[in-house]
C-alpha cells in the first residue's frame, strides 16, 4: 500500500467525495472512509438542496440564512453560500446528474421550514443523499480506502503531516502534504439521533487533543420528527418536506398544539418545533403524532418512496397511520474552526469542510438543505487553495505508530452512558444545574482507564457541555433554562 501521498481526504461525504471531485486530476489523492462509503449522513439526507432559484431569490436566500442562523452567522460566509451555491450545483448538474423535473422537463422545487419561497431541489423523490452519494462516488478519480478509521493526526510545530489510522487490525501512518478533514458531525454522542453509525465526532476529539479550536460546539441541531421506536441505532427521519408540503404535527386527541407555541405551527423553524414538542410531553404526558392525511396515496408513494418503504417495513401503512414522533438529535452546527477556505486554525496543510467545519455559515441554527450546499460549495473552495498552495516546499517529518488502546472492556456500558447523559443534559432543553452534572461525570470518566475511541468522544462531548455552560441565555439551537433540574 502507498504510504505518501499529495492529498489524504477523510471521509467519503458530499464534502469528501466533492473535494476530490475539484482536485486536478494528475494529483495523488488518497480518501479513506471508516466503512463503506454509502455509511454517512449524505447518503441519508432525504429532503434535498437548498440553492436559490434565480439572481433575484439569493438575497432571500441570504436573509432565509441569517434569520435562521439568529444572528450568529458569518456573513461573508453565508455570501459566499448562496451567491456560489447556484454555480456549483450547475457544474454538478452538467456533470449529468439529474434534479427531479416535471412532467415538461422543469426542475421542481419544494419548500421546508423557515425558507421564504420553494428553493429545495431534490432527487428519486426523497432519497436526494442516496442520489447525490452514489453519483459522486461514480465520478470519484482517486482510491479509496474502506474500513479506515483515522485515529489521529500528525502535528508537529504546527504543519500536519498526515494521519494514523487504524485498517485491517493494524495501526500505521499514512503522510500527504496536504490533509482534508470531511469527516461528518457527532451524531453518535447522543442517544437520539438520525445520523449515520459512523458519525461519531473522532476528528473533533483529535483536534481537542491538539489543542485546536472548536467553535459553537453548544449549537446543536435536533429534527423535531423522527421515528424513535425502532431499535436501530440511526433513527428514522420524517422528512421536513413532508410538513412543507402540509403534514400536520397532532397530540393524540388530533390537536395541532404547535399553534399554542408559535403562530408558523408546522413551519415554523426547527428548533422551535424540537422545543415545542419536547415542552408539550414533558407538560402533558400526551403523545405526538405526524399526520399525513392529506397527502393523496399515490403521490405520496412517488414523492417519497423512502420513507413509504422503510415505514412499511415497521409495519407503518403510509399516508393513512399516524407515526408517532420524537425530536432527535440531527446536525451540528458547531464545529472545526476554520476560514472561508477551510483552512484549520493554527495548523499549516490542515483543512476541514462539510459538517465538520464551523465556517459559521449556519450560526445558531441551520437553515433546513443548506448542508448538502455548504458541503459542495466549501470543498470547491478548499480544492482551489490546495491547488494553489501544494507545491509549497515541505519537509519530510517521521512520526512513530504508536498508539494506546482504541477499545477497553468496560467502554460499552460508558459510551451508553454517555449518550443517555448528552440526552439528557445537553439535549434540546438545557439547564446549568445539569449541565454542570453532566461536565464533572464526563471529566470522571475521562480519568477512568478507557480506550481512545471513547476518549475521543468524550473530549468533543465536553465540548458541547462547556459551551452550552458558557452561552448563559438561549439562542438558536442552544435552549437553556434559567431554574433548576428539569
Ligand atoms: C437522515 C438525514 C437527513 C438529512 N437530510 C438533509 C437534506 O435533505 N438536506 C441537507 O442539506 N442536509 C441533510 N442532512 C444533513 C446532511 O446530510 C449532512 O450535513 C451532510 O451530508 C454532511 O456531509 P459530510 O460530507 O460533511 O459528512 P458525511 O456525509 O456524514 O460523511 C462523513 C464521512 O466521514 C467518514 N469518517 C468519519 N469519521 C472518520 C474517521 N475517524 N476516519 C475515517 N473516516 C471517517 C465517514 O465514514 C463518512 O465517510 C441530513 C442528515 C441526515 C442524517
Amino acid at each position: 500500500m502507498k504510504l505518501k501521498h499529495d492529498v489524504i481526504i477523510i471521509g467519503a461525504g458530499v464534502a469528501g467525495l466533492h473535494t476530490a471531485l475539484s482536485l486536478d486530476d494528475d494529483m495523488d489523492v488518497l480518501v479513506l472512509s471508516k466503512d463503506y462509503a454509502w455509511e454517512c449522513n449524505t447518503f441519508y439526507a432525504q429532503g434535498g438542496v437548498a440553492v436559490a432559484v434565480d439572481e433575484e431569490d439569493i438575497p432571500y436566500h441570504i436573509k432565509d440564512t441569517l434569520n435562521a442562523g439568529a444572528g450568529l452567522c458569518d456573513e461573508g460566509a453565508v455570501d459566499i453560500l448562496c451567491h456560489e451555491g447556484p454555480v456549483v450545483i450547475k457544474e454538478f448538474m452538467e456533470h449529468g446528474f439529474e434534479f427531479d423535473k416535471d412532467r415538461d422537463g422543469n426542475i421542481l422545487y419544494t419548500k421546508e421550514a423557515a425558507h421564504s419561497r420553494n428553493r429545495i431541489v431534490h432527487a428519486g423523490g426523497d432519497a436526494t443523499g442516496r442520489y447525490i452519494h452514489k453519483f459522486l462516488m461514480d465520478l470519484l478519480k482517486f482510491p479509496i480506502l474502506y474500513n479506515t478509521q483515522v485515529t489521529d493526526l500528525l502535528i508537529e510545530d504546527g504543519e500536519c503531516y498526515g494521519v494514523r489510522v487504524f485498517h485491517n487490525n493494524e495501526i500505521f501512518n499514512i503522510y500527504a502534504k496536504k490533509v482534508v478533514i470531511a469527516s461528518g458531525g457527532v451524531g453518535s454522542v447522543y442517544e437520539y439521533h438520525t445520523n449515520a453509525r459512523t458519525i461519531s465526532s473522532d476528528m473533533q476529539g483529535i483536534c481537542v487533543s491538539h489543542d485546536i479550536p472548536l467553535r459553537d460546539m453548544e449549537m446543536m441541531q435536533f429534527h423535531p420528527t423522527v421515528f424513535i421506536k425502532s431499535s436501530a441505532v440511526r433513527k428514522q427521519l420524517l422528512s421536513e418536506s413532508l410538513r412543507g408540503e402540509g403534514a400536520k404535527i397532532v397530540d393524540e386527541d388530533g390537536r395541532r398544539f404547535l399553534f399554542d407555541y408559535d403562530k408558523r405551527g408546522e413551519l415554523s423553524p426547527r428548533n422551535i418545533v424540537s422545543q415545542a414538542i419536547f415542552d408539550f410531553q414533558q407538560k402533558t404526558g400526551k403523545k405526538v403524532f405526524l399526520d399525513l392525511n392529506n397527502f393523496e396515496e399515490g403521490f405520496f408513494m412517488k414523492r417519497f418512496p423512502s420513507i413509504y418503504f422503510n415505514m412499511g417495513n415497521m409495519g407503518y401503512n403510509l399516508p393513512i397511520d399516524l407515526v408517532p414522533i420524537s425530536p432527535a438529535f440531527h446536525y451540528a452546527m458547531g464545529g472545526i474552526k476554520s476560514d472561508l477556505f477551510g483552512r484549520v486554525e493554527g495548523v499549516n496543510s490542515l483543512y476541514v469542510v462539510g459538517e465538520a467545519a464551523n465556517t459559521r455559515v449556519h450560526g445558531a441554527n441551520r437553515l433546513a438543505s443548506n448542508s448538502l450546499l455548504e458541503g459542495f460549495v466549501f470543498s470547491k473552495r478548499v480544492a482551489l487553495d490546495i491547488k494553489l498552495t501544494l507545491k509549497e516546499h515541505k519537509k519530510s517529518v517521521e512520526f512513530d505508530e504508536v498508539e494506546p488502546s482504541l477499545i477497553k472492556p468496560s467502554d460499552k456500558d460508558l459510551k451508553n452512558e454517555l449518550r443517555d447523559l448528552m440526552w439528557r443534559s445537553a439535549g434540546i432543553i438545557r439547564n446549568v444545574n445539569n449541565l454542570q452534572k453532566a461536565l464533572i461525570r464526563v471529566e470522571e470518566m475521562l480519568k477512568l482507564p478507557i480506550g481512545k475511541l471513547l476518549r475521543l468522544r468524550l473530549l468533543s462531548s465536553r465540548e458541547i457541555i462547556k459551551s452550552a455552560l458558557a452561552r448563559k441565555e438561549s439562542l438558536g439551537a442552544h435552549y437553556i433554562l434559567k431554574g433548576d433540574d428539569i
